[in-house]
């Protein structure tokens, strides 16, 4: 792990005006390793008068940087695409200890982040305005896009990479600096990318890094200096996130809590079918927004798709994600966690639901004291009970069978949630129905996990997104600048000195 991000005590320190800093926090958290429970680092929970401070230098920063070229903003992006391509698995590996992905999955969703560097290497060529000469007689008008000032981005546990590159990259192009409070339970991945940014040569203050809980949030959230707000994690603290946010004057961003149906036709094909939900429900064991662990076969396919789904999970190999292993399926984020998972699971039992496979008889000998969960299967579930309705951000499948169509695109409507939902058809009458009527911000026609790539917006509705401009893409860039839109009007001179000159 590299030092400069540890104090003495191994204890994490923040990021502000170009160096790591020892926080002067009173209360701490822990970072443990998944895979073992071993407590790897402790993480500051930074006080009012911190943050503060850390704004501050933000601000200060923004004077300068604000005025760099956006080309030359945008080169540094250049520059930062490379230093990840060189840290790709490096950074993979710090992730997956703390947090438990698969090397597999955790390359992955660095390389998912770098696209968003590749996006925001272009921006430049967004931020041009428009204009239109003569629109009244003499009359021309054009606009210019502005950034805003300090920026703050709050991210979640289970990208601990990608969720912060969704945001920086972007808000640093348009000409904002930056703030960020990374998840308090995987901090180094966050840490490990800016430490990367800077050696890119970002000037100092630009990018900041602070620690911490709801105290930290709080202080951000209602600091004067601070403009903007992005903030992905759980619907409660995003509503809190939002609602507090916009009561102090900023913009905010604020994308929740999911629970994204998967709807197999009888004509779609099993063997894709089947691979597209065990993928998406256990994928990151669970633990990501855009996963379906909602499974609504259409009609007589019910069976044979319980019956292989549940075959294809059992297969699943839980194990330690620290070290090399035969894992395709890595521990949960915390034993907490883990617990209310466990809790779900019992509780779908106590409401009816009929297990078909049961992850909580998973053993990994070689790591006891991993937060380890297997997948685990429900089948007839109805739409009533909470294992159909609420998230639970584990490996837990519910097959819920229905018998239309219709009954698929109606249950996608009534939930309170709107991140994703993905039909498997071979019918492209089926697919367009439920595309245009699905409620769901993101739609999946035979793709599993409909996470749009950089060059698209996360568009969650409901409960899933608080705010107008969502996160990533063109939409990121709007949510980053402010327009300025000029009207101009030049006089034919009589009596100035340029009058001689026959204007
Ligand atoms: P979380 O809401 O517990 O925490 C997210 C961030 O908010 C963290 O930085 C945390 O320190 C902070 N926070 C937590 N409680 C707070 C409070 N009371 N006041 C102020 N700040 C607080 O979420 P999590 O458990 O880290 O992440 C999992 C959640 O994130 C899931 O619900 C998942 O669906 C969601 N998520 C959503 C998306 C999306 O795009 N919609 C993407 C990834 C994750």
């Amino acid at each position: 792990m590299p030092t400069a991000m540890l104090d003495e005590t191994n204890t994490c320190r923040i990021f502000s005006g170009g160096k790591w800093l020892d926080s002067q926090a009173t209360r701490f958290g822990e970072v443990t390793n998944s895979s073992t429970g071993e407590v790897i680092a402790r993480v500051p929970f930074c006080t009012a008068g911190e943050v503060d401070r850390v704004v501050q230098t933000s601000h200060e920063a923004f004077a300068e940087w604000s005025e760099t070229p956006a080309v030359q903003r945008a080169r540094i992006m250049f520059n930062y695409l490379e230093n990840l391509k060189a840290a790709e698995d490096d950074m993979a590996r710090i992730m997956s200890r703390e947090h438990g992905k698969t090397f597999a999955e955790s390359k992955a969703s660095v390389q998912r982040g770098m696209e968003m560097v590749e996006f925001a290497c272009g921006l430049p060529s967004l931020l041009m305005g428009d204009s239109i000469e003569n629109l009244a007689h003499g009359v021309d008008c054009e606009t210019h896009r502005h950034p805003l000032g300090v920026c703050v981005g709050i991210t979640p546990f289970n990208f601990p990479a990608m969720v912060p590159m969704w945001m920086f990259p972007i808000a640093l192009v348009c000409g904002n600096t930056f703030v960020l409070k990374p998840s308090e339970k995987v901090p180094f991945s966050a840490m490990r990318e800016i430490e990367l940014l800077h050696d890119a040569g970002l000037p100092e203050g630009v990018i900041s890094v602070v620690h911490g809980d709801k105290e930290c949030v709080d202080a951000l959230l209602t600091h004067p200096l601070v403009q903007a707000v992005s903030f992905v994690g759980s619907t409660p603290v995003a509503k809190y996130i939002y609602e507090t946010g916009t009561a102090h004057g900023k913009r905010v961003q604020a994308a929740g809590g999911a629970k994204n149906h998967i709807l197999v036709m009888p004509d779609a094909i099993l063997d894709q079918s089947v691979n597209a939900v065990v993928g998406s429900a256990f994928g990151c064991a669970g633990e990501r927004c855009m996963a379906g662990p909602l499974v609504l076969p259409v009609g007589d396919v019910a069976d044979e798709v319980v019956e292989r789904v549940t075959q294809a999970a059992a297969k699943l190999k839980t194990g330690p994600t620290d070290r090399e292993s035969n894992a395709t399926m890595g521990p949960l984020i915390t034993q907490e966690h883990k617990d209310l998972v466990i809790g779900y699971i019992e509780k779908g039992q106590a409401e009816g639901a009929k297990l078909t496979l049961d992850g909580r008889k998973v053993s990994v000998p070689e790591a006891p004291g991993g937060y380890y969960l297997g997948p685990t299967v429900f089948d007839r579930v109805t739409p009533e009970m909470a294992i159909a309705r609420e998230e639970i951000f584990g490996p837990v499948l519910s097959v819920v069978r229905i018998k239309s169509l219709e009954e698929g695109i109606r249950m996608t409507q009534e939930s309170e949630y709107g991140n994703g939902a993905v039909i498997y058809t071979q019918n492209g009458r089926a697919a367009r129905e439920f595309q245009r009527r699905a409620g769901a911000g993101m739609i999946g026609i035979n793709v599993g996990v409909p996470a749009p790539m950089a060059w698209f917006s996360f568009t969650g509705w409901c409960r899933s997104f608080f705010g107008d401009l969502h996160i990533q893409a063109k939409e990121g860039m709007m949510f980053y600048t402010q327009q300025k839109m000029t009207m101009s009007r030049w006089f034919k001179g009589t009596d100035g000195a340029l009058g001689t000159w026959g204007f």
